[in-house]
C-alpha cells in the first residue's frame, strides 16, 4: 500500500503511517497551495546550506547525525486562519507540529523538530509584515517573519533612526518574535528581549485565537459587527504599552514552550538616546576576570553601565578575525602562552569588555569618567574607542550592534575549525567575581578534556550573566561531534552540581536540562506537563520542547 502513496517523506512521526500522512498533507496542500508545502522525501533536500540561506528540514549545526531531527514536511501558512486550519487537521491524528518563525535559531537546533517526522510550520515565509511602528509610543507590532534586519531597514528607509532603534542580537537575521519567545538577548539598554515585549496573539492548540495582556480588551472603535475577523481587528491601543493586562500573566506560557503558535507580537523600540559612544576595555590577565566582574556589578546595578555589555574571551575575538589555522598549526587546545601571544598580536586582553555610553555628550562624559576610573583599578587595563583600533577589530562590529545596527560578522567565529558548526552552552551566573571564575574554571577544564578550545563570553544582564560557551566543532568529524556532545552533557551536570542552570538550549539536551530543574521532586516539569496535557490534549504542538512531553509520548523512551 505504501508504494501507491504520492508523498513519501523520509521521516514520519510516531503513530502516523504513510497513508495517514498522505491524507493529512494532501489536505494541507489543498488549503495553502503546493507552493507553500515541501515534503522532505529525498536526501538531496537535506542541505546544511548557510546562515544566509537557511533551510528548514534539519539542524545545520548537527551534533548528532545530520538527519537525526528531521521534518516530514515544511509548510508555510499564509495567514492566521491557515494556521488555525493546520492546527485543527493536526488534532485529528495527533500530528506533531513544530512552529518556527525564521528557523535560524543558530546553535540551538535550527528549524529542526525535537520529534522527527513533525510538520515544521514556517510562520515567517508569508507572515512577515511589520504591522505597525508607533513613533510616539516607541513600539512595533510584528508578524513572525520580521527579522531584526528588516526592522532596522524599515527604520532607515522611513527616516526613523533619529527617533527609534531596534535592539539586535549578534546576528541580524533572526526573527524578532522567534528570538523573543526563546528569551534571546541583545546588547543595547533593551537587551532583554522578553522584558521588552508587550502583547501577543496566539493560535492555541485547539485552534482558538488568543490575545494576551491589554490585547484581550476589544478595541471599541472596531466592533465585531464591522465584519473583521478577530486577527484583523486592531490591537487595543494600550496592548503594546502595558504588557500585563489583568489577571494571571500568561505570556510566559508561550515562551520556550509548546502551548501555542504565536502570530503577532508587540516589541518596544529604543528611543534614540541623542548621542552614542561605544568602547572597549582590554583586561590583560586570565584571573583579572574576577576583579572585572566585581567592578561591573555595582556599575550595572546602578545603571552607570546602561546597556548589556559583554566580557569576551580572547579566542572569541580572535575567531571573528581569523580561523585557528591562521594563528597556529596546533589543533589541540591552546595553552596560556599561546593565548597571550594571540592577545599580543591582536593588541587585545585575555578578556575584552565591550560597552557603550548613551545620551548627550555631558551624560556620556560623566558616565565614562565613572566607568574608566572603576576599571583603572585593574593593572594594565586599556581603554579604546572605535577610532583607536584597526578596521578589522571586533570593536567596529560591536559599535554597530550596541546601537541596534544588525551585522553578520560574528558568523565568522564558527569557522575557527574546518567545517565549523556550533552548540551554545549557556549557564546563568551571578555577577560576582568568585562565581564567574568558578564557572569559567569548570567550563574551561571540560573544554580542554574534550580537546576543544574554550571560546566564550559573559553577557551582563541586570543581576546575572548569561555565560555563553561557544562549543565549536568540525561537523564532518564524527569524533569531534562526539566530543562536543560529551562536553555539553558533562557541563550541564557539572553546572547543576554547582547550582547553575542554563537559560536556553539545543534540542539534543532539552530533557537533560529540564531534569536539572528538579527542585521538590521535579514539580516544575510536572506542573508544565499538567498544563500541556490540559491545553493540548492531543499533544500536537512541539512535543518535547524544553523537555515537556505530552502524555501521548513515553518520555523515558525519548530521553536523549
Ligand atoms: P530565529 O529567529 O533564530 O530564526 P526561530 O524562528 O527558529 O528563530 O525560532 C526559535 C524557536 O522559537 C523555535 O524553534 C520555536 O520553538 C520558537 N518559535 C519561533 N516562532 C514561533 C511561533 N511563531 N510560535 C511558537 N513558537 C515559535
Amino acid at each position: 500500500a505504501a508504494s501507491s502513496a504520492t508523498h513519501k517523506p523520509l521521516a514520519l512521526p510516531p503513530q502516523v503511517d504513510i497513508e495517514a500522512f498522505n491524507k493529512f498533507i494532501t489536505g494541507i496542500i489543498k488549503l495553502i497551495g503546493a507552493e507553500n508545502v515541501d515534503v522532505i522525501s529525498s536526501k538531496d533536500q537535506i542541505d546544511d546550506a548557510s546562515y544566509m540561506k537557511p533551510t528548514y528540514t534539519h539542524d545545520p549545526h548537527h551534533v548528532l547525525p545530520q538527519d537525526y531531527f528531521l521534518a516530514s514536511a515544511v509548510v508555510a501558512p499564509r495567514n492566521v486562519s491557515d494556521v488555525q486550519a493546520i492546527v485543527l487537521a493536526a488534532n485529528e491524528l495527533s500530528f506533531p507540529l513544530w512552529p518556527i518563525s525564521i528557523g535560524r535559531n543558530s546553535g540551538y537546533g535550527g528549524a529542526a523538530p525535537r520529534v522527527s517526522g513533525s510538520l515544521v510550520v514556517n510562520m515567517g515565509k508569508n507572515m512577515n509584515k511589520i504591522l505597525e511602528v508607533n513613533v510616539e509610543g516607541a513600539y512595533c507590532l510584528v508578524e513572525p517573519g520580521v527579522t531584526f534586519a528588516d526592522m532596522h531597514d524599515y527604520l532607515v528607509k522611513n527616516n526613523l533612526r533619529d527617533k527609534l532603534w531596534i535592539d539586535v542580537p549578534d546576528l541580524g537575521g533572526g526573527s524578532i518574535l522567534g528570538n523573543t519567545l526563546e528569551r534571546g538577548v541583545g546588547y543595547t539598554p533593551y537587551g532583554d528581549h522578553w522584558m521588552m515585549h508587550s502583547g501577543m496573539e496566539v493560535v492555541l492548540p485547539n485552534g482558538e485565537l488568543l490575545r494576551t495582556g491589554m490585547g484581550a480588551l476589544p478595541d471599541p472603535k472596531t466592533p465585531k459587527s464591522m465584519g473583521l475577523r478577530p486577527e484583523d481587528q486592531p490591537m487595543n491601543k494600550t496592548a503594546q504599552l502595558f504588557p500585563y493586562g489583568f489577571g494571571p500573566y500568561i505570556d510566559g506560557l508561550f515562551s520556550q514552550s509548546n502551548l501555542g503558535i504565536v502570530t503577532k507580537m508587540g516589541m518596544w523600540l529604543f528611543p534614540n538616546p541623542g548621542g552614542y559612544q561605544s568602547y572597549l576595555i582590554t583586561i590583560p590577565k586570565d584571573e583579572d576576570l574576577k576583579q572585572a566582574v566585581d567592578i561591573i556589578r555595582p556599575l550595572r546595578l546602578s545603571m552607570a553601565l546602561q546597556n548589556v555589555p559583554t566580557i569576551r574571551h580572547i579566542l572569541l575575538d580572535a575567531a571573528v578575525m581569523g580561523s585557528k589555522s591562521e594563528y597556529t598549526s596546533k589543533t589541540e587546545p591552546l595553552n596560556d602562552d599561546e593565548l597571550d601571544a594571540i592577545a599580543k598580536k591582536l593588541n587585545l586582553g585575555r578578556w575584552n569588555f565591550y560597552g557603550a555610553l548613551y545620551g548627550p555628550e555631558p551624560i556620556r562624559n560623566a558616565l565614562w569618567g565613572v566607568i574608566k576610573e572603576a576599571f583603572s583599578a585593574i593593572p594594565g587595563a586599556k581603554f579604546y574607542f572605535p577610532e583607536d583600533v584597526p578596521a578589522n577589530s571586533v570593536l567596529h562590529t560591536r559599535d554597530k550592534t550596541l546601537q541596534g545596527i544588525p551585522t553578520y560578522d560574528e558568523l565568522k567565529w564558527i569557522d575557527w575549525v574546518p567545517n565549523g558548526a556550533h552548540l551554545f552552552f549557556s549557564p546563568i551566573a551571578k555577577v560576582s567575581g568568585d562565581d564567574a571564575m568558578l564557572q569559567y574554571a569548570v567550563t574551561k577544564k571540560r573544554c580542554k578534556e574534550a580537546g576543544l578550545d574554550f571560546i566564550g563570553t559573559f553577557t551582563v544582564g541586570m543581576r546575572e550573566m548569561h555565560h555563553i560557551v561557544c562549543i565549536v566543532f568540525d561537523k564532518k568529524s564524527d569524533e569531534d561531534k562526539k566530543k562536543a556532545h560529551w562536553l555539553i552533557r558533562t557541563l550541564i551536570d557539572d553546572c547543576a552540581a554547582n547550582g547553575w542552570g542554563e537559560y536556553r538550549t539545543h534540542l539534543a539536551v532539552m530533557d537533560q536540562i529540564m531534569g536539572t530543574y528538579s527542585w521538590n521532586d521535579n514539580i516544575l516539569l510536572k506542573f508544565n506537563e499538567l498544563i500541556k496535557n490540559a491545553v493540548d490534549p492531543n499533544g500536537i504542538i512541539a512535543p518535547g520542547k524544553s523537555g515537556v512531553w505530552p502524555r501521548q509520548y513515553n518520555k523515558s523512551e525519548w530521553k536523549l
